[in-house]
C-alpha cells in the first residue's frame, strides 16, 4: 500500500488492497493476457478441464452417473459405486485424505491448483476474460474506443448470462442427474419451483462472479488462498521474482542516462504488473493475492527476451533458491504429510475392498424391554435397520441363531430395501423364560441376503432378573 504526502496516511485514489483503493471504490483490473509458454499450456489444460466438467455428467459407469452428489436422498455416487451417509469411515477417510492431499501438494508445488486447475480461474481467465477482450478490445483498445464501449457491453452481459445459465445447469447436473435435469428444462418452472429457484440464483451467482466479483473471490472470499501462510515454507515451489538478479531495477532511459552504474536485470517496464489477474506486483515478494497463475512469468520472459537477457527473471522456483540457498524437498512437515497420506490412503483402499453390499444394524425396541405373556413366554422386541448399497432391490431375511426354541414374530421378513435405500423392520423374538441367565441372554442375528451378504450380529435378549437368596452363616 502507498501512503503519504509525509502523513503516512493513504491518500484518496491509492489501493489499499489490489483490487481496492482508499476511498472505498472498486479498482478495476483489466490485466493484459500474456500469451506465452506457459500461458499456452495453461490454456490447454484449462479446456481440457472444461471439456471434462461439462461432460462427466453425461458419462454413465455400469449404468449408473459417473458422478451423481444426490443430496436430498443422501446417496453419492463416484465411478460407478454408490455411497451412503451410513458409510462414515469411509467418509470420513475420504475427506481427510482429501484435506492431507491438498496440504501435501501446497507444501511441495505452492498454489499450483489456483493457477492451473481452480473452476475460478480456468473459467476467468480462459472463457469470460478472453471473450470480454474480444468484445471490448482488450485493455488499451478499451481506453481508446470509448465511443462503441455501451454497445459492446450490451452485448457482454448477455453473452456473460447466456455462459452462466450453460455452467449453472451443468454443475447442478451433477446433483441431480443429467436426465433429471432435462426432464425439469423441458418442463414449465411452475412444475418445479425450487429446482428453477435454485437454477435461477446459481446463475446469479455465477454471473455476479464472473462479471463483477472476479479476482475478490481468490484475494477476499476464497479460504485456501487465506491458508497459505501456514502451508507454505521456503521449500516450497512458487512463482517468485529472482531479486539478486533483478535488483538495482532500473528503466532503459535511466540506463543510458546512468551508463557507469550498475543496473539489475529489470527494466522496470512493469509488463510483470500490467497482467497479473490479481493486480499485484511479484516483485515485493510472495503475497497472499498471488494465485501463481504465470503470467508475469510469460510477461517478463518476453522483456527479457526483447533485451537479449536470458529468460527467468520471474520463474517458477522456492523463497531458498531466490536467496541462493538450496531447498528442501524432504523436511519434516513434507515426510509428516506423506507418512498420514500414506496411512490414510491405506485405511481408505482397506475398507473399500472389504466394503459390503449392504450395512445392517439393531436397536433395541422402544418401551419396555421386554413383555411377559400371558403363557408365559417372553418377548423383546427388536428393530433391524438395513442400509442396501447393491444397484438392485434385495430381500433380506433374519434368523436368531444360539436359541434352538426362539422363535421370530416379524411382518416384514424377510424385508424387501429398493436399491440405494434403507429400509427398517420390527422383530418379536418369542423365548421361553428358563434361558435367561441373571436376566439376560446372548443370541445372534443372522441377516443374509442369499446373494453376498452375510452377517452376524451378536445381540442381548433382556428377560426376568432372579434374585436368589445368599446362603446364610450356619445354613
Ligand atoms: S503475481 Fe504473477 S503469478 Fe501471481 S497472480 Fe500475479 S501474474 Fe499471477
Ligand atoms: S516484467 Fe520483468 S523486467 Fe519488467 S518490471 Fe517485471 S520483473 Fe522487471
Amino acid at each position: 500500500m502507498s501512503s503519504d504526502h509525509g502523513t503516512g496516511a493513504p491518500q484518496a485514489g491509492e489501493a489499499v488492497l489490489s483490487t481496492l483503493n482508499v476511498d472505498g471504490s472498486r479498482r478495476w483490473i483489466r490485466p493484459k493476457i500474456e500469451r506465452g509458454r506457459f500461458w499456452r499450456r495453461r490454456l490447454v489444460v484449462a479446456w481440457l478441464l472444461i471439456a471434462l466438467f461439462t461432460v462427466l455428467p453425461y458419462v454413465k459407469v455400469g449404468g449408473k452417473p459417473s458422478i451423481l452428489l444426490d443430496i436430498v436422498h443422501r446417496r453419492f455416487t463416484i465411478f460407478g459405486a454408490t455411497f451412503m451417509p451410513t458409510e462414515t469411515v469411509l467418509l470420513m477417510l475420504a475427506l481427510l485424505g482429501a484435506v492431507l492431499s491438498i496440504f501435501f501438494v501446497t507444501a511441495l508445488f505452492g498454489r499450483i491448483w489456483c493457477g492451473w486447475a481452480c473452476p475460478q480461474t480456468v473459467y476467468m481467465e480462459f472463457l469470460y476474460r478472453p471473450l470480454e477482450q474480444w468484445l471490448e478490445g482488450g485493455r488499451r483498445a478499451g481506453r481508446r474506443h470509448q465511443e462503441g464501449r455501451a454497445v459492446r457491453r450490451a452485448l457482454k452481459y448477455p453473452l456473460f448470462l447466456l455462459i452462466s445459465a450453460f455452467l449453472a445447469h451443468t454443475f447442478l447436473a451433477y446433483f441431480v442427474g443429467i436426465e433429471q435435469l432435462f426432464d425439469w428444462v423441458r418442463s414449465s418452472p411452475a412444475e418445479h419451483p425450487v429446482a428453477f429457484a435454485t437454477m435461477a440464483i446459481t446463475t446469479g451467482l455465477m454471473f455476479f462472479d464472473f462479471a463483477w466479483f472476479r479476482e475478490q473471490m481468490c484475494t477476499v472470499v476464497c479460504p485456501y488462498g487465506r491458508i497459505q501462510s501456514v502451508l507454505l515454507d521456503t521449500s516450497s515451489v512458487v512463482v517468485g521474482y529472482d531479486g539478486r538478479r533483478g535488483e538495482p531495477r532500473g528503466r532503459m532511459g535511466q540506463r543510458r542516462r546512468e551508463s557507469g552504474a550498475a543496473f539489475g536485470d529489470c527494466i522496470d517496464c512493469r509488463a510483470c504488473v500490467a497482467t497479473c489477474p490479481t493486480g499485484i506486483d511479484i516483485r515485493d515478494g510472495l503475497q497472499m493475492e498471488c494465485i501463481h497463475c504465470t503470467q508475469c512469468i510469460d510477461a517478463c520472459d518476453r522483456v527479457m527476451e526483447r533485451i537479449g537477457k536470458p529468460r527467468g527473471l520471474v520463474r517458477y522456483g522456492t523463497v531458498s533458491s531466490f536467496n541462493g540457498e538450496r531447498p528442501r524437498w524432504l523436511r519434516p512437515r513434507t515426510v509428516f504429510y506423506l507418512a498420514i497420506l500414506v496411512v490414510v490412503f491405506g485405511l481408505l483402499g482397506s475398507a473399500l475392498a472389504r466394503r459390503a453390499s449392504a450395512d445392517a444394524g439393531v436397536l433395541r425396541g422402544l418401551g419396555a424391554p421386554y413383555v411377559q405373556r400371558d403363557d408365559g413366554r417372553l418377548v423383546n422386541q427388536l428393530r433391524v435397520k438395513i442400509a442396501n448399497r447393491s444397484d438392485e432391490p434385495r430381500s433380506y431375511e433374519i434368523e436368531v441363531l444360539g436359541v434352538e426354541e426362539a422363535k421370530i414374530v416379524a411382518p416384514q421378513n424377510p424385508l424387501s430395501v429398493a436399491a440405494g435405500e434403507t429400509g427398517m423392520a420390527v422383530l418379536f423374538i418369542e423365548t421361553s423364560p428358563d434361558i435367561f441367565e441373571r436376566g439376560r441372554r446372548e443370541i445372534t442375528l443372522r441377516i443374509h441376503d442369499g446373494i453376498d451378504y452375510d452377517r452376524r450380529i451378536p445381540y442381548r435378549l433382556l428377560g426376568p432378573f432372579e434374585l436368589r437368596r445368599l446362603p446364610a452363616a450356619g445354613d
